[in-house]
């Protein structure tokens, strides 16, 4: 018999479903860690204990048990920090976590720390509260440049991001103003090394550039157009594409709820 190890860590709650008649199973990005499953025990029955624990993006501190050679870890305590009651007012704002919860699921190997990724999640989620807190109307209209924000760094710190300032195949830099195009992977090229496709803006580039120095408040204060934002959107999700080799759901299901809600 193999001897279990006691974690602790904050982390933030990813996804729960169903495992058996009264049990759950949590994915958790814990901060000592990075991504963990574990069984959470009694978690559908009537004495669930754990609350808001196991809903998306709650900040959580959790104690759980790991044995050698399993891939499941056993929850033993999970308390909530912060909870999102704010953004669960919001379907459109609940949505776009489901998103980046996602992101975040499928872009990290499991148990590998991630500090980084654990503050942008941090940030992340505040930011959306921050703009809540200032009217809904408002905190759906800053939600593409929000997401711009979050989805480029998690590309960024998966390692998927491409070098926005030079060409990816000859590695020639970019005049500011000199024009590009987008190889069929969202990778940046210069016109001599790709002779067609789409071409891309230098605001695009810029924005790129804005999001990976500033703060998501800074950012947010002086956000590229919709346009551009809408560019950027596109090119990630080609990285994304080529990362994971499928479209995530939760990105479909965020982007038709806000369409249905921003008028
Ligand atoms: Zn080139």
């Amino acid at each position: 018999m193999t001897a279990a190890t006691l974690h602790s860590s904050d982390a933030f709650t990813l996804r729960a479903y169903d495992y058996g008649e009264a049990h759950k199973i949590v994915v958790l990005f814990t901060r000592a860690d990075g991504l963990i499953r574990a069984v959470a025990h009694g978690a559908r029955s009537a004495k669930n204990k754990y609350g808001a624990a196991l809903e998306l993006l709650s900040e959580v501190a959790v104690a759980y048990r790991e044995r050698e050679g399993r891939e499941l870890a056993q929850l033993v305590t999970c308390d909530v920090k912060r909870a999102r009651f704010s953004v669960a007012a919001d379907p459109s704002a609940m949505a776009m976590l489901g998103y980046w919860a996602e992101l975040t699921l499928e872009l990290f190997p499991p148990r590998e720390p991630n500090d980084p990724v654990y503050r942008l999640l941090a940030v992340g989620c505040e930011s959306v509260e921050r703009r809540l807190a200032l009217g809904v109307g408002a905190a759906r209209r800053a939600q593409p440049a929000l997401a711009a924000y979050v989805e480029t760094w998690l590309l960024r710190l998966a390692g998927f991001l491409p070098a926005w300032g030079r060409c990816a195949l000859c590695g020639t830099t970019f005049k500011p103003e000199s024009a590009a195009r987008l190889a069929t992977d969202g990778t940046p090229a210069c016109l001599d090394c790709l002779a067609v496709g789409q071409t891309i803006d230098p605001s695009a580039r810029r924005a790129y550039a804005a999001i990976q120095r500033l703060a998501p408040g800074d950012f947010l204060a002086q956000a590229p157009t919709a346009s551009v934002l809408e560019d950027l959107a596109e090119i990630n999700q080609r990285l994304l594409q080529a990362a994971l080799e499928r479209p995530l759901k939760s990105y479909a299901v965020w982007r038709r709820l806000r369409a249905e809600l921003v008028e």
